[in-house]
């Protein structure tokens, strides 16, 4: 998670996590301007890898299932069309926490849009919250934390993001870009200020990502050819590969549109998967463990020829 806001907050999360003194219930407020999902997904990750030091290992079982998107104790919870989200959406998410789990590690229970929860519907997770099953966490990502119910509240963990200055961005926005800013650019980024993932998302940043997990969509059906690949961007096309293989696994497993990330190339993946109609999991599944390998290569060892290693690791997938 390269927020550097938030590695405050991260660093608190951990030592409670690591002394063992994590509360049960976690208000997180969606503050989506500073990446609050991305640090509440590094959560919930943490909370269900089997094997987690400073994070998720990244590699284990539960953490392979929650990049599928489809680890089993895993809830999320959110308001379907801005509605309020009622008491028989807790009713039924308070008896699945009651389960045992399923991969004999935590449960984690998100719930999203928190400010829509009607009174009763935040009273009856009163009720959890009082008595916690072993092992189960809820975190709740309201607008601002003052939009709970004062009695909710009380009960939970409270966290709050620093918001970053303008320099911080600066540097933090170049970075992401892997470019000097220009003088339009600073115009654009003064028009954020303390918003960074806005600012980056004003600069184009995110559809950068969009065209590359396409490119590797097609390069994987065999539509075109693997794109060039330079020491700078190596990291983000391999993130794109490892976006691209979870998608597949997605449609592979009857995702509906709604859950898939990228419904507009639903194409290209039944593609793919119509040409490797035997034991597709198998093979997702180690591509996927290749590219983490990979991505673990790169975080610790400089100086390797990343273009040429991601480029090899594609050429053996055709
Ligand atoms: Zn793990």
């Amino acid at each position: 998670m390269n927020l550097p806001w938030l590695r405050e907050s991260w660093r608190q999360l951990l030592r409670d996590f690591q002394q063992q003194r994590l509360s049960h219930a976690h208000c997180i407020p969606a503050r989506e301007e500073l990446g609050a999902s991305i640090f509440t997904e590094n959560f919930v990750r943490l909370l269900l890898c089997h094997q987690p030091v400073q994070q998720a290992c990244g590699a284990c079982k539960s953490c392979a299932l929650w990049e599928a998107g489809t680890h089993p104790d895993y809830y999320e919870l959110r308001s379907e069309e801005g509605r309020a989200i009622g008491i028989d959406k807790i009713r039924e998410l308070t008896h699945q926490l009651q389960q045992t789990a399923n991969q004999q590690g935590a449960k984690v229970a998100w719930i999203k849009e928190a400010h829509r929860l009607t009174t009763e519907a935040a009273n009856a997770l009163l009720k959890t919250l009082e008595e916690p099953s072993a092992d189960t966490y809820l975190i709740l990502s309201p607008e601002q934390t003052v939009d709970l119910l004062p009695t909710l509240r009380s009960r939970m963990q409270l966290h709050r993001f620093n918001q970053p200055d303008q320099l911080v961005i600066k540097q933090w926005l170049a970075q992401q870009l892997q470019r000097e800013l220009s003088p339009t650019e600073l115009q654009i980024i003064a028009a954020y200020p303390g918003a960074p993932l806005k600012a980056l998302a004003a600069l184009g940043g995110e559809h950068d990502n969009i065209q590359r997990v396409e490119q590797i969509a097609q390069a994987l059906a065999g539509v075109t050819t693997w794109p060039q690949v330079t020491k700078d961007d190596a990291d983000a096309w391999l993130q794109a590969t490892i976006t691209w293989l979870q998608e597949v696994m997605r449609v592979h497993q009857q995702v509906t549109p709604e859950r898939c990330h990228y419904p507009q190339l639903r194409a290209l993946a039944k593609q793919w998967l119509q040409k490797h109609s035997q034991q597709p999991i198998t093979q997702l599944s180690q591509q996927l463990a290749m590219c983490y390998n990979l991505r673990q290569i790169m975080r610790e060892q400089s100086g390797l020829n990343m273009p040429l290693l991601l480029l090899k690791q594609w050429l053996q997938w055709q």
